[in-house]
């Protein structure tokens, strides 16, 4: 590895680093060629808006896992890669009705919206909001308002599937994706036991203490399987969107070079 093309931001200018930088080009390269080959239909602007949208935070949330080594371990990962599964099945489950399923999307996000504008009102409750609190309540009650203009002002704004993520799954065929990715990333998400048992509790090894759990914030190893996973939940992604609008876009096929560029010998992450 050499250091004389280290860059100004304290990444030296390692094979890794230029392997994720040709890798986050790639996925820019594929998100433009899905949003040229798949052009709006203005009668039905919201679907392109969600599906197009989700699209777009599957790919940034993919670059933002692979520029970020520091989070390749199995205190953070999962976070991350749960929001990519969540992505992916909501993605998936829209497009087997796009219209419909998209309009219900934005109403459940519009109602939510709503309903931490009404938290923050209360919050506020009888005194005067600051100058600072007025403009923000403002702004958020014209962000929602705007979108419902012309758009079904008495729908129930509570509403969007009503269906868990389970069913979901089932019914866009992802149910594996569901049990096998979703679900174990959850307990890293929602730091359920066991995974702190598993990341920040450890065994102590004094007998007379009948072998208690110790709290643990021990630093990991990256280890490049997550960025892997990132990579492969995009290609996954892309192949879903693909096959609903009928597309055959070739390269560059990120995820087939990430692992072909690892597997070449061309960056150990080992050695990084
Ligand atoms: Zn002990």
């Amino acid at each position: 590895m050499t250091h004389q093309d280290a860059d100004d931001d304290g990444h030296e200018g390692s094979e890794l680093w230029l392997l994720i930088e040709n890798y986050c080009t790639d996925v820019d390269q594929e998100l433009t060629a899905r949003l040229e080959a798949w052009p709006p239909d203005f009668a039905e602007i919201h679907v392109h808006e969600v599906i197009g949208g989700l699209l777009a935070r599957q790919a940034t949330l993919a670059k933002d896992i692979s520029r970020a080594p520091s989070l390749w371990t199995g205190h953070s990962a999962p976070i991350l890669l749960r929001a990519m599964a969540d992505a992916y099945i909501n993605i998936a489950w829209l497009l087997l009705d796009p219209v419909e399923r998209c309009r219900k999307f934005v109403l459940f996000g519009l109602g939510q919206a709503k309903l931490e504008l009404e938290h923050r009102r209360a919050q506020i409750g009888a005194r005067e909001p600051t100058p600072q609190e007025a403009a923000i309540l403002e702004a958020s009650e014209r962000w929602i308002d705007n979108q419902r203009i012309g758009w079904l002002l008495d729908v129930d704004l509570g509403k969007w599937s009503s269906l868990s993520v389970r069913q979901m799954a089932e019914e866009a065929n992802c149910i594996d994706f569901y049990n096998y990715v979703y679900t174990p990333f959850s307990a890293c998400v929602h730091s359920m036991w066991h995974h702190i048992a598993g990341y920040n509790l450890t065994e102590c090894s004094n007998p007379l203490h009948r072998y208690h759990r110790r709290p643990t914030s021990e630093q990991f190893t990256p280890d490049i399987h997550y960025l892997t996973l990132a990579a492969k939940y995009w290609s996954k992604t892309l192949g879903t969107f693909d096959r609903a609008h009928a597309l055959a876009i070739p390269s560059p096929a990120s995820y087939e070079k990430l692992i072909s560029a690892f597997t070449d010998g061309k960056a150990d992450p080992q050695t990084e």
